[in-house]
């Protein structure tokens, strides 16, 4: 069918649903539907944002769509719902020039206001360190950056957190841009080193260095987020060598984060490793189940949404690898609890999230699994992974689990450790050694491998 046809045909339908529906249901899940030409004559294609919209529509409302199409005088058409990945993603905005944002005696009167921006430009107004919940997974960072904040340039400089996608270091780091700002204490950049790699390549094109350089080397807090984008850039990371010591002479505070820690950086300039090294390094990890339903709490109460606190606890216990998932997780889970009107049953929120809690469970099956497999393979028992003795044939297996826990999983060197009872220097030892064996011994190179394809993580070679 051509897409003008199957436009109007929607329209038509839409017209029934609308007088159908609520229009709080009907915005919500009709709404979002776009009717498209392609495929067969009698084929009505739909087409929807993402997965979910389609299970949910084809559960609970194509008989609803099919009568109305029938009112609408097409009564022999098949419907085919289809999920347009192209729909939801969000533009970026290309905002090259970072904004410098003043604060104190200089702007006084006329304050900017905090914009959010989705490039890595300005604060998020939400970012604060009041919506910052603490607990054991980030006590140290946190305090860090209350003292960072209480003393800009003395306390500990650089500032480097590290940590996991989705915990919370771009919240913590723009939390003190805007503690800074508020008390008046000078001028604030906080930019990611992505932008400012765009920035800096474009100043090189346009000619305008020296404008590149005043900016960034008169400022009094420098937050660069997600600083590992640094990797390999030669010419950027000799840009920012200079930027640092710049500020860092001047006695200005410099705070980076990144996803990993600083001797994982691939390609990362030796002087600029052991600049990050100078001041305070401090390490992000997972909330635990108790930070994780204070998290949820917080949230609730700042989005003014209406969930239980049973169905917090059901997302807390579920969610266990990334704070941005948790929060998606109650933001899909709140829609439906509004959309129904009465509390949500654990039965639900298993569907409502089943895409997420079996992302969940892959990740946490890996440590273990691992741990389970290589077990298996060398006929000891999985106790043996965690126990402190170490005759070689224990030891081995354990070396083995570790090195493919830490090439096939996201975890840590830390928690990697822990799950073997050990520390990260033990983990990395056995990666390195376990690496270094492989070179030369094509039996273990072998072993290794069949290990792997067996977890599922590589595909067999040709
Ligand atoms: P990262 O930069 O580490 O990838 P973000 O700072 O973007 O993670 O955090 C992801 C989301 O989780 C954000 O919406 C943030 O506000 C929220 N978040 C993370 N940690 C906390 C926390 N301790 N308290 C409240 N919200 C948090
Ligand atoms: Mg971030």
């Amino acid at each position: 069918m051509e897409t003008n046809k199957a436009k109007e045909i929607w329209k038509k339908a839409c017209d029934f649903l609308s007088s159908a529906l609520s229009p709080d249901i009907y915005g919500r899940w009709i709404g979002v539907i776009e009717a498209a030409g392609d495929g067969p004559a009698e084929q009505l294609t739909l087409t929807v944002p993402n997965g979910f919209y389609q299970d949910w529509l084809e559960e609970h409302y194509l008989p609803l769509i099919q009568k109305a199409l029938s009112a609408a005088g097409e009564e022999n058409l098949t419907i085919s719902f289809e999920v347009d990945g192209s729909r939801m993603v969000e533009k970026s905005v290309d905002a090259v020039e970072t904004p410098v944002i003043e604060s104190g005696r200089k702007a006084a009167g006329k304050r900017k206001v905090l914009k959010a921006y989705n490039a890595g430009g300005a604060l998020n107004p939400r970012h604060t360190f009041d919506n910052f919940v603490v607990g054991p997974s980030n006590t140290f960072a946190h305090a860090a950056s209350l003292a960072v904040v209480e003393a800009p340039g003395r306390a500990y400089n650089p500032l480097f957190i590290h940590g996991g996608t989705g915990l919370g270091k771009t919240h913590l780091i723009q939390a003190m841009g805007q503690a800074l700002l508020n008390r008046g204490k000078g001028t604030v950049c906080y930019t990611s080193c992505e932008a400012f790699t765009n920035e800096f390549i474009q100043a090189l094109q346009q000619h305008e260095l020296a404008a590149f350089r005043k900016k960034y080397r008169t400022i009094d807090l420098l937050l660069i987020d997600d600083i590992h984008f640094l990797a390999g850039k030669e010419s950027t990371q000799e840009e920012f060598f200079h930027t640092f010591n710049s500020l860092y002479e001047n006695q200005k505070q410099i705070v980076l984060t990144s996803d990993r820690p600083i001797n994982e950086i691939s390609n990362l300039q030796k002087r600029l490793v052991s600049r990050f090294e100078w001041g305070l390094v401090t390490e992000m990890e997972m909330a635990d189940l108790e930070t994780r339903v204070a998290i949820l709490r917080r949230k609730r109460d700042q989005l003014d949404i209406r969930i239980e606190d049973g169905a917090l606890f059901f997302i807390a216990e579920h969610i266990r690898s990334n704070i941005r998932k948790l929060e998606g997780s109650l933001l899909r889970a709140a829609s439906y609890a509004s959309l129904l009107g009465k509390p949500l049953t654990n039965e639900m929120l298993e569907y409502l999230l089943r895409d997420t809690i079996e992302q969940e469970n892959q990740t946490a099956l890996t440590v273990e699994g691992i741990q389970r497999m290589v077990a298996e393979h060398y006929d000891i028992r999985l106790g043996d992974m965690t126990s402190k003795q170490r005759p070689q044939n224990i030891a081995f297996p354990r070396q083995i689990a570790m090195y493919l826990c830490r090439e096939m999983t996201e975890q840590s060197l830390p928690s990697i450790g822990n799950a073997f009872g050990r520390n990260h220097a033990t983990v990395l030892h056995a990666h390195r050694s376990i690496g270094s064996k492989m070179k030369t011994d094509a039996s273990l190179r072998q072993t290794i491998l069949s290990l792997q394809q067996r977890l599922g993580g590589v595909t067999a070679p040709g």
